[in-house]
């Protein structure tokens, strides 16, 4: 799509920005869907000017990532029930000078997990921020047994208390059960490709893997889980359901993914950002 005076602007602001792949993502759907607009990195330390600027260029999309989620929320007219509820938002849009507020991770973290039976299965959780509130808010909804797993302890006992939920520690893994394994931490991703946050032992065929990392595809998590016939879900699908979200409440229009997400899937890998190991 050729740039011209009717090119719509939209941003990612966050800080520092040089592994974001929004900007690829957002480029390769509009092209594919034809919308003239172009998403720029602005990595900056002063949310904000970055929030001036928003409102001066009249950008239409921001979408946010650390660490400003939580911190736009001062600056919204309004936002979406979930962003209330979590107090992080994902994307702003911009309507007649007003910014409103949403959270599309928990669309991608519904659509990777789309094929996946979550109620009443035992789900162990690792980590406790941003990404693990999501996933909390999405579990709970979803009527889970949850276990939260967090390097700083204290961390994993609020988000318990918030969605429910018992903490557990490395070494009570081999003494339960597992159904469902999620990993929000950023162990494995890269350049780190070589660490996973869990002992091989831990993993059995009966499970499902999912990883939120998204860089590389397939985290050495993934390929230990593999190894034991584990089902396993790459943050890849997470990624791309959040973005074409986020570009649905930019045109209003609903944007059917299926159709869509093995060429996106592509174009993320191609990336050299995205890296295949
Ligand atoms: P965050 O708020 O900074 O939280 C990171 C969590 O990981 C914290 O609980 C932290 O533990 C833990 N952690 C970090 N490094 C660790 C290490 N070396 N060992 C053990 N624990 C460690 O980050 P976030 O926003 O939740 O994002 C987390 C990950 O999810 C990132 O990799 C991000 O790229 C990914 N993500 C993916 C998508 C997607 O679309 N696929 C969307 C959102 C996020 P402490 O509490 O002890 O500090």
């Amino acid at each position: 799509m050729k740039v011209t005076n009717k090119t719509r602007l939209n941003m990612v602001i966050g800080y520092p920005l040089e592994h974001s792949q929004s900007p690829v993502l957002h480029d390769a759907v509009y092209q594919l869907l034809g919308i003239n607009a172009v998403l720029l990195a602005q990595p900056h330390l002063q949310l904000k000017s970055l929030i001036q600027t928003i409102k001066t260029l009249s950008v239409e999309l921001t979408a946010v990532t650390s660490p400003y989620k939580e911190k736009v929320i001062k600056y919204l007219d309004q936002c979406s029930s979930e962003v209330s509820m979590l107090q992080a938002a994902n994307t702003l849009i911009q309507r007649d000078g007003k910014l409103h507020g949403y959270n599309t991770d928990i669309d991608g973290i519904a659509f990777a997990l789309r094929n996946i039976v979550v109620r009443n299965k035992r789900v162990v959780v690792i980590g406790a921020g941003g990404a693990a509130r999501a996933m909390g808010y999405f579990l709970k909804k979803n009527k889970t047994k949850l276990l939260w797993m967090n390097r700083t302890k204290k961390k994993a006992i609020a988000l318990a208390k918030e969605f429910g939920g018992d903490v557990i520690c490395h070494d009570e893994l081999n003494e339960i059960v597992i159904d469902i394994i999620i990993n929000t931490t950023p162990i494995g991703m890269y350049p780190n490709v070589d660490v996973s946050p869990l002992p091989d032992y831990i993993f059995s065929a009966h499970q499902v893997v999912f990883d939120m990392v998204y860089n590389p595809m397939i985290t050495q998590l993934l390929k230990q889980a593999k190894k034991h016939q584990a089902k396993i879900i790459s943050g890849l699908d997470m990624f791309i359901a959040q973005g074409l979200k986020q570009i649905e409440l930019l045109t209003g229009k609903r944007i059917p993914i299926s159709p869509m997400i093995d060429k996106l899937r592509k174009v993320l890998i191609q990336n050299q950002r995205v890296t295949r190991i």
